[in-house]
């Protein structure tokens, strides 16, 4: 148990010898703030001395890695957890927005071949309170630079619907008590089909994202091995009922692999998938991982692919590709892996 993962009764309970105002305050300042209890300069000397004492009030996340590109516009961070796992976050600076990119879990059971956390294998869930604190800490650092964080997505470590009670009591917390709009929280997904389905009972709007990488069975049991528990189809089916249900839009992620599922043949069977779901499609080249030898698609055949998929009536966007060079990049997280032993980050 740490700071956030404590509910405003466990707070109360804490504070309970104290006026009950100073729950509210600490509450507070731990969510609107992103201020803990030791540096809550508004309270009494000894109860603020006893609070930054407390275990359950302790930080679950110290700080072991924090690395800057595209200018200061991209940080990434790696976190030490109590019992010495590793996760990491990144947090994005664009034109009209902040974004911080959260794990969800410290590794990953899904064991997709082209993403470096996969390539690591799983470690353990993480608690609401750690998927918390890592908003709440990027949430601090984008105020320092005068900018305020509006988007979540789920795209760090681990596949979010495979901790599913602990994703959803987070995003109830950013929703609720760090006052981020549902419309701006994204879960992506790799396909976990009885995840989208509790998803499209959920009452709170959030986005989803479901990370495709193929439009056929054959190719995506070969990328994407879950796929052969929750088969195209039957994912596809998910997807609608979550459409339906939410009235939101879908999207589905596609990193382009050269050779694997880049070719007209790929495009026109994915546009057909998305445009019975009525899905935007987000592409992106791959990122290059150790264990994984194939390369992205180049950005002509990137453009030529996006092109293809607009004239067969699908909107696509090509992502931006942000902090390649500091491992920060979509399937890079890696923390547990030494790949750079000459590094010292
Ligand atoms: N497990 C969830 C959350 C991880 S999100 C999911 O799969 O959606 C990470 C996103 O980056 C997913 O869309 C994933 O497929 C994608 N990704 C993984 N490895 C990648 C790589 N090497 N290059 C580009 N994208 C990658």
């Amino acid at each position: 148990m740490a700071r956030y993962d404590l509910t405003a009764a466990d707070m109360a309970v804490l504070l309970e010898s104290e006026p009950a105002y100073r729950t509210r305050q600490v509450w507070d300042g731990l969510y609107r703030q992103g201020t803990g209890p030791e540096q809550l300069t508004a309270l009494p000397r000894t109860l603020r001395d006893r609070l930054a004492s407390e275990p359950a009030l302790a930080p679950a996340l110290s700080l072991d890695a924090e690395v800057e590109s595209d200018g200061g516009d991209t940080v990434k961070w790696r976190w030490a957890l109590h019992d010495g796992r590793m996760i990491e976050t990144v947090l994005m600076h664009y034109p009209g927005r902040t974004t911080v990119c959260v794990s969800s879990q410290a590794g990953c059971a899904m064991a997709c071949g082209f993403c470096a956390t996969g390539q690591a294998g799983f470690e353990r869930n993480l608690t609401t309170g750690e998927i918390v604190e890592q908003v709440v800490r990027a949430g601090a650092e984008a105020r320092q630079k005068a900018r305020r964080l509006s988007n979540v997505v789920f795209m760090g470590m681990g596949e979010p619907l495979a901790n599913y009670d602990r994703v959803w009591a987070a995003v109830e917390r950013l929703h609720a008590d760090v006052g981020l709009s549902a419309r701006h929280l994204t879960i992506s997904t790799i396909g976990v089909i009885p995840g989208i389905r509790r998803l499209a009972a959920a009452p709170l709007p959030v986005n989803l994202a479901v990370s495709l990488h193929a439009a056929d069975d054959v190719l995506r049991d070969e990328l994407v091995p879950i796929n052969r528990r929750y088969p195209l189809a039957e994912l596809m089916e998910a997807c609608r009922e979550w459409v339906d249900a939410k009235g939101r839009r879908l999207s589905f992620e596609w990193a382009l692999i050269a050779g694997m599922n880049d070719r007209p043949a790929d495009a026109a069977r994915l546009a057909q998938l998305a445009r019975d779901v009525r899905a935007h499609v987000n592409l992106i080249p791959l990122n290059p991982t150790p264990g994984f030898l194939t390369m992205g698609t180049p950005a002509a055949g990137v453009r030529a692919f996006a092109d293809l998929l607009t004239s067969l009536g699908v909107n696509a966007t090509v992502r931006r590709n942000r902090g390649t060079d500091i491992d920060a990049a979509c399937g890079q997280l890696a923390a547990r892996v030494t790949q750079h032993p000459d590094r010292t980050d």
